[in-house]
């Protein structure tokens, strides 16, 4: 099929995320991806400045992952995993226990972010049932929080101007803090520290757990907050009866400069969800962990099981490429590269500081942000961005990238210098 047919296709039948029916919205087309470029259909090379959703952090075609989805193809696809077991997930949930802050020990592999976050919050809600505490229902979060798109995920996100406020008055009403004020750099705020300790002790009673995302609030406006705050919640939480989730689906798996974000912190959470850059971006997959007192707890239950069972749980294709991308993490070459992206965004990045438009400009490992004044004219940007053989996704008044962890020099300031342009008249 010709590339006119296929887009006229796409606009009838194809739901794209957050998009109209029918479509609207010009997609461009892509036939082949490689290292860390896209190719579409007409031709044209754009560097990949969003790692696929946060999540392709080898680049695309990876010769060794690409062989391992190969040989596991050749072997088995899938399996339920009710009553049978495989190789690849063994190893996977073993590797994942052995990476992942100590004291997280068990490992539910299921299919994507947002039902790792709906299956971290079962795991706590079902721990308290269990453990004789059925008033420990509610969840709490602070305001600015990003989780997914599914109900229990979509309660924790913030509230206001999110993605999700349509939903206010149907979702389950969860408690708010305040998002966590300062840079990741910066002192801890006292007063915000007195205002955690007072509002989680006062709602102690009825909370099952609290979640955030350490130290990178991502799609809900990529705000980096100091780690000193994930180290109080950890007290708090563990002085008050209270659980303790941390969301890595966007930081874990290096993005940050630490292999977890929680590392900036050195704290254990209850439960740890991962995601998106777990199979390298090539197959959906994510993780919840949590400990064993979670899981002694659920076992002491009415119903001594985890209640949750997706046909499609551990798929060995997805377990095979996760040992495959978690085998190139284990190689350390990420412990440098990201670093090199974090000084090559920093420095490429700086100019936008001169701009009238820009708010701020933030840099945190292979995160980079340009914040502007007003929200950022979409049709303008993209533009702008792939004029310059750049393919970024801008949202509300950000401009940002988080880059393929393999790329080069002059692919980094590509995209500095494409996003510069774009925030000078986006
Ligand atoms: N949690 C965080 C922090 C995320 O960034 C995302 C996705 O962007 C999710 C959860 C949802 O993951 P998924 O899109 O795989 O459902």
């Amino acid at each position: 099929m010709d590339a006119a047919e296929l887009l006229a296709l796409d606009a009838e039948h194809v739901w794209h995320p957050y998009g109209p029916m029918p479509s609207t919205i010009d997609s461009l087309l892509v036939r082949e991806a490689s290292g860390v470029r896209l190719t579409l259909d007409d031709g044209r090379e754009l560097i990949d400045g969003m790692s696929s959703w946060w999540a392709a952090i080898h680049g695309y075609r990876n010769p060794v992952l690409d062989a391992a989805l190969a040989e596991q193809a050749g072997r088995m696809s899938h399996v339920m995993f009710g009553g049978l077991t495989h190789e690849p997930a063994i190893r996977l949930a073993k590797t994942l226990v052995d990476l992942a802050p100590e004291g997280l020990r068990h490992v539910f592999l299921c299919d994507s972010g947002s039902v790792s976050v709906e299956v971290a919050v079962k795991m706590c809600l079902q721990y308290w049932q269990s453990v004789g505490r059925k008033e420990k229902r509610r969840l709490m979060t602070w305001r600015g929080g990003y989780h997914g798109d599914t109900f229990t995920p979509m309660s924790v996100c913030d509230p206001e101007g999110g993605m999700h406020s349509l939903w206010r008055g149907i979702l389950p009403d969860q408690l708010f803090l305040p998002r966590p004020p300062g840079g990741f750099a910066d002192e801890p705020d006292q007063d915000y520290l007195e205002l955690l300790a007072t509002e989680i002790g006062r709602h102690a009673g009825e909370l099952a757990a609290i979640i955030v995302e350490p130290v990178v609030q991502g799609a809900g406006g990529m705000r980096f907050h100091p780690p000193a705050y994930l180290r109080a919640l950890h007290e708090i939480t563990e002085a008050n009866d209270v659980l303790l989730i941390f969301d890595e689906i966007a930081t874990g798996f290096g993005r940050t400069g630490r292999m977890f974000a929680a590392e900036h912190a050195g704290v254990t959470p209850d439960v740890l969800c991962l995601g998106k850059a777990l199979t390298g971006g090539y197959l959906t997959m994510a993780a919840a962990l949590c400990t064993p007192e979670i899981a002694d707890g659920i076992s002491r239950g009415e119903l001594p099981v985890l209640a949750h069972g997706p046909t499609f749980m551990a798929n060995p294709l997805s377990s095979a490429v996760a040992n495959a991308s978690l085998g190139i993490l284990a190689e350390g070459g990420w412990r440098s590269d990201v670093p090199r992206i974090e000084a090559a965004l920093k420095a490429g990045l700086e100019p936008a500081r001169e701009l009238p438009a820009v708010a701020d400009v933030r840099v945190l490992g292979a995160i980079g942000v340009i914040e502007l004044d007003h929200p950022v004219d979409m049709a303008v940007a993209t533009e702008i961005l792939t004029g310059n053989g750049v393919w970024l996704r801008p949202f509300r008044n950000l401009i940002y990238t988080m880059p393929p962890y393999i790329s080069e020099a002059d692919d980094l300031a590509a995209i500095t210098s494409a996003m510069v342009s774009a925030a000078q008249k986006a």
